[in-house]
């Protein structure tokens, strides 16, 4: 009964949520403790003491009209020009309300700007490995993913390979930074890199083409590292931002995109991603959240929650013998699996109790990936069985 398209999507459908399904399964037969869930990227951490009180104030707050009524489909003018002072202020940038689409969470924010954007048939380049859902976001269009390899080096991206994947069906290449799933920041000499790229070939072809750049984890970086703020390295850049992991909202949706001024045709887009926002059936993002958020904008999670599990994490992984660069940002570790296959490695460390997810799924075979938005006492419990685990390889 179901449509063709979708028979082919529920077939393929999440193999995180799958892990994450089979966990709570595992945890019920084997108890809790017993079980090592790093499948996720659900946040362990709580949102700030500010989410509360933003949530009792909004709840306070004498116009409920205003509070839970329809508004423009771009989302609260208040909360858009709030968002638009507070990047100006973190990255000089002059942007107003009119530069800022309240969205459901980075995921409604790719869908819009995808709908904006993409005719069927048009290519959105994105390099490897990359969050899996980018590819059923550009079907959801007809449009087509064009994968980079991966740079298994250092997992930057491979620069060198994208002058010749652009065509003159590219509409958009997808920059993830700090990434899901490596953890890695792309620096700024790859951004301007890219940026270079993009500017002559866009000339060459007489096309424009966007980066998208998804940002959800800009919050979650250690060590000081810089997360370079693109759209004042290259001019044709829309920015998909997440108050998912920067709060730990994700059940909450709420995020918002950027659309500057100075990108080609911008009355147009910003217009239409209005428009795409009511007819994918959002109508506009929770009102609720958008009033919360917008009261926290100076605030994020503990970020040294995660950093301690990193540290704990990727000393001990190394210790035994596991091959992984160290990330700098976001909460996942991506490590080469012992053998070549990866689920094949990801079905012997499930005989451990450890779930994680095969490099696979993020386009990058061979590779697992370990959430560590985890309770960091199940990591010190966990850390005999990746013992284990590496001890049967040798
Ligand atoms: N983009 C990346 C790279 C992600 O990892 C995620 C969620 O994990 C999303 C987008 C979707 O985030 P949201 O919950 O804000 O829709």
């Amino acid at each position: 009964m179901i449509s063709e398209k979708m028979v082919g999507l529920v077939k393929n459908s999440s193999v995180i949520r799958a892990m994450f399904e089979e966990g709570k399964k595992m945890a019920a037969e084997f108890g809790r403790e017993n079980v090592y869930d790093f499948s996720l990227g659900n946040p362990s951490v709580e949102p700030p003491e500010e989410v509360k009180e933003a949530i009792l104030e909004v709840a306070r707050d004498p116009d409920q009209n205003h509070v839970h009524g329809y508004m423009s489909n771009a989302g609260h003018e208040e909360v858009r020009k709030a968002i638009a002072d507070n990047i100006n202020k973190r990255f000089g940038t002059a942007f107003d309300a009119s530069n800022i689409v309240m969205t459901v969470g980075a995921a409604g924010g790719m869908n819009v700007i995808f709908k904006t954007l993409l005719n069927p048939g048009d290519e959105v380049i994105t390099f490897c490995p990359y969050f899996g859902e980018y590819k059923n976001y550009v079907s959801n269009f007809d449009a087509k993913l064009v994968e980079i390899p991966a740079n298994t080096a250092d997992f930057q991206p491979k620069v060198d390979e994208l002058a010749k994947a652009i065509t003159q069906k590219t509409k958009v290449v997808i920059i993830n930074s700090p990434n899901n799933p490596t953890g890695v920041v792309y620096s700024r000499a790859t951004l301007e890199k890219i940026a270079s790229i993009l500017e002559s070939r866009q000339k060459e072809l007489g096309t424009s083409i966007y980066i998208v750049s998804d940002e959800p984890y800009r919050e979650l970086a250690y060590d000081g590292v810089e997360v370079p703020y693109i759209p004042t390295i290259y001019r044709n850049t829309i920015v998909g931002y997440s108050f998912s992991k920067s709060l730990s909202l994700p059940g909450d949706r709420i995020g918002y995109l950027v659309i500057p001024s100075q990108i080609d045709g911008y009355a147009d887009i910003f217009a239409a991603a209005g428009v795409a926002t009511r007819i994918l059936g959002f109508v506009n993002a929770p009102s609720v959240a958008q009033l919360v958020v917008s009261k926290c904008l100076n605030a994020t999670v503990d970020v040294s929650v995660y950093n301690k599990n990193r540290e704990l994490l990727y000393s001990k992984l190394t210790e035994f013998g596991y091959e992984c660069i160290r990330p700098e940002g976001a909460f996942y570790l991506f490590v080469k699996a012992l053998e070549p296959d990866d689920k094949a490695f990801v079905a012997r460390a499930k005989q451990h109790h450890l779930l994680i997810v095969p490099g696979s799924t993020f386009g990058c075979a061979g590779y697992v990936r370990i959430a560590y938005c985890v309770d960091h006492d199940m990591i010190e419990r966990s850390l005999p069985a990746f013992k284990k685990l590496a001890e049967e390889y040798n």
